[in-house]
């Protein structure tokens, strides 16, 4: 490991995993972010790891920090938009069994992985320009000009990569636009141990706690909404919500208060294939994830461990051969569970108040396993 020249483009969740995972075994990857130093990690928003993504953060000897700045979570339910229970699942089974689920804000979980990062180069406000496998090594020229040959690139600069476009044509990636989206605040002051979601018609709202605060996503579809703009949808919510319901009156309130709160769009993207060579796709530029199932990250966490084991494995002359066996053994574990968001998406995303009453009805007689049954047998191997 040692001997490989690596370069990783992107030091979100999958890039920094790979990085600290390859240091582990002896490698000095260089990371290239597009952020400059003084505005990266800013994106502040809140996630749910599963133990697919703890688990990762164990062998990085990090259990113990992350622990500490995140919480365990017990409880996923489903309500009405009007605030009352319609299906609580027990996510005892995932903690007991597979390893603790916890919630995290993005910010400190990035600090975590970049605890075990100190001395490796990171090259901030910088992208690549052009990328070409030549026979034995990649040749990248980036943003300022200069070229230099790596044995491996890994390309891991989330949903929108554009680094993924210097290699693939446009056809050779798929989005898929749910034309839904929303926005994202923190509600300071209040603790849960439960992901609450509200599915509405033509409204999805949700609060996911992290360690001393919960984050709050208000959405429904994307050209109703940014039409009323942010204060008007909340208001218009917060009217159905009855009144014992005070969090979630607190938290559409923060909408009413906050300037610019940060607004997603539900895309996904699928790339049939993950390989250019010696040059591989990683996280979300390989597959981008709806938030609906909250797995993206613990995907792009499994896949850096993945990715790096197989690596470990394979000399500078078998790079090939290595993302090869990568990408057989990640593709499918990892659109299966894209899948599994995209059909949660589709019960959650309903216009209609008719379809919404039959989904509310049939929710009651599904099991946590039945709705993401691909991301349970994941966690299974
Ligand atoms: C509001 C929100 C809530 C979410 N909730 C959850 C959740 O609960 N659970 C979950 O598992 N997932 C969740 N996700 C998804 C999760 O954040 C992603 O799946 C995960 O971050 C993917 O990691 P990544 O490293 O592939 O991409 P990212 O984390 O997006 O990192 C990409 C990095 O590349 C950098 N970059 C971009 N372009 C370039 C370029 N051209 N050159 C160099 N660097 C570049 C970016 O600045 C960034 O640092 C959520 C996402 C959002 C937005």
């Amino acid at each position: 490991m040692k001997d490989l020249d690596i370069l990783i483009v992107g030091a979100g969740i999958a890039g920094l995993t790979a990085a600290a995972l390859l240091k582990k075994e002896g490698a000095e990857p260089t990371i290239i972010e597009r952020e400059k130093a003084e505005d990266y990690n800013r994106s502040g928003y809140m996630l749910g790891l599963l133990p697919l993504g703890g688990r990762v953060l164990t062998a990085l000897d990090l259990q113990n920090s992350y622990f500490n700045h995140s919480i365990e979570m017990q409880q996923y339910e489903i309500h009405k938009e009007d605030g009352t229970l319609n299906k609580a699942y027990s996510l005892d089974f995932i903690n007991k069994t597979y390893g603790s689920y916890r919630g995290i804000a993005r910010q400190e979980l990035i600090d975590i992985l970049l605890s075990k990062l100190n001395k490796t180069r990171i090259i901030f406000g910088n992208t690549v320009k052009e990328i070409e496998n030549t026979d034995h090594k990649v040749q990248v020229k980036f943003s300022w000009d200069e070229f230099s040959e790596y044995d491996v690139v890994i390309i891991a600069d989330g949903m929108h990569s554009e680094t993924r476009k210097l290699l693939w044509d446009h056809n050779e990636y798929e989005y898929v636009d749910t034309h839904w989206g929303g926005w994202v605040e923190w509600l300071e002051g209040h603790e849960l141990k439960a992901y609450k979601e509200y599915w509405g018609a033509s409204s999805f709202m949700g609060l996911y706690p992290v360690k001393d605060k919960i984050g709050v996503f208000l959405g429904g579809p994307v050209k109703l909404i940014k039409k009323e703009g942010v204060a008007q949808f909340s208001k218009k919510i917060k009217r159905d919500v009855l009144p014992e319901y005070k969090i979630l009156q607190n938290a559409l309130e923060q909408f009413q208060k906050s300037d610019h709160p940060f607004f997603w769009e539900f895309y996904d993207v699928r790339t049939p294939e993950w390989r250019k060579g010696k040059v591989i796709l990683l996280g979300d530029a390989a597959c981008g994830f709806l938030p609906t199932a909250g797995v993206g990250a613990s995907m792009a966490m499994d896949s850096a461990a993945a990715l790096v084991d197989e690596l470990t494995r394979t000399d500078k002359h078998h790079i090939e051969y290595g993302l090869r066996l990568f990408e057989k053994r990640q593709k499918e574990r990892v659109e299966k569970a894209q899948t599994d968001s995209r059909n949660l998406g589709s019960l959650m995303f309903v216009k209609s108040n008719v379809l919404a009453g039959i989904r509310d009805y049939a929710i009651r007689f599904y099991t946590l396993r039945e709705l993401v049954k691909n991301i349970s047998k994941t966690m299974e191997g």
